[in-house]
């Protein structure tokens, strides 16, 4: 099971807790299923990388991590995969929809297609709607839970992403309102995390150096550029019980960017 046994039961802050996330094949996904099985949750992987989610389960620890085939745009996939992490671990307290694609990066609205805009929707907000609503399902009745959206600085602001992945972003910020006003009678949480550009697949068009070498846009404002494991510990933290009382917020992981920037507002 290698280093992420070292932490001490003290010092693990998801200890007893399951958790289902989507998207944790790659990227932000797959460095928060590392972290929060390091502070000892059990941790269900849903993702269409059948492959790479199988290969991190085994990585980490089969008997407390599993993999789940979930398209978060398949209603029954979603349903599926919920009802996996319960009949598995025996409950869900984290339901971390994270799974996103980007789109075709046109600026001219005249360019996009219908069918582009609506795919990127369809993952992006139709399946974080889909995991809202499963997860709901099992945690009314438990009366608890924390519920986190990946969403993206493009969820607050025009002009950084495609038409279909800003307004996919911005829809999940009122699903996320929505949600935590609706279900926090049942002390279920809900919570964006919204991070500018991280070191990604889905991003990996973006980091590139300027034609001298040096990285400029896709940087924070020490000239550093975000990695997964800095958005997965803000989701840490949305899934513990140190947040106990946050809810309907959004976390923006950006250095800075969203307010060097107003011109994008
Ligand atoms: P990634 O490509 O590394 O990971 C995305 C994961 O989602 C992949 O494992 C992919 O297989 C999965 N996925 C895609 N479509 C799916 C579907 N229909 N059903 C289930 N799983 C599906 O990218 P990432 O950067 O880790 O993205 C994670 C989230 O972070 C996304 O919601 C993305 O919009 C958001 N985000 C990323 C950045 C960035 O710069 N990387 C910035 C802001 C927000």
């Amino acid at each position: 099971m290698g280093s992420f046994s070292l932490l001490s039961a003290a010092a693990r802050r998801l200890e007893g807790k399951v958790a289902l996330i989507t998207g944790g094949s790659s990227g932000i996904g797959e460095s928060t299923a590392r972290l929060f099985s390091k502070h000892g949750a059990k941790v269900v992987i849903a993702d269409i990388q059948d492959e790479l989610g199988h290969s991190v389960c085994e990585e980490l620890n089969p008997q407390s991590t599993s993999f789940i085939h979930c398209d978060v745009t398949k209603e029954t996939d979603v349903e599926n995969a919920v009802n996996h992490a319960v009949s598995k671990y025996g409950k869900l307290d984290i339901m971390y929809n994270n799974a996103g694609i980007f789109g075709v990066a046109k600026p001219n609205i005249l360019d996009n297609t219908k069918a582009e805009f609506e795919q990127v929707v369809s993952v992006n907000l139709v399946g974080a709607f889909l995991g809202t609503k499963h997860a709901a399902r099992v945690m009314i009745p438990a009366k608890k839970g924390s519920i986190i959206n990946t969403a993206s600085v493009c969820s607050t602001i025009g002009g950084a992403g495609p038409h279909g992945y800003t307004s996919s972003k911005h829809g999940l910020i009122g699903l996320m309102r929505n949600t935590a006003v609706e279900l926090g009678q049942f002390g279920i949480r809900v919570n964006c995390v919204s991070p500018y550009f991280v070191a990604t697949p889905l991003a990996k068009d973006y980091f590139k150096p300027d034609d001298d070498g040096v990285y400029r846009v896709y940087s924070n404002l020490k000239g550093e550029v975000l990695q997964p494991e800095d958005i997965a510990e803000a989701a840490l933290y949305l899934g513990s019980d140190e947040s106990k009382y946050v809810s309907g917020h959004n976390i923006v992981i950006d250095g800075g960017f969203t307010i060097v920037n107003p011109g994008l507002c």
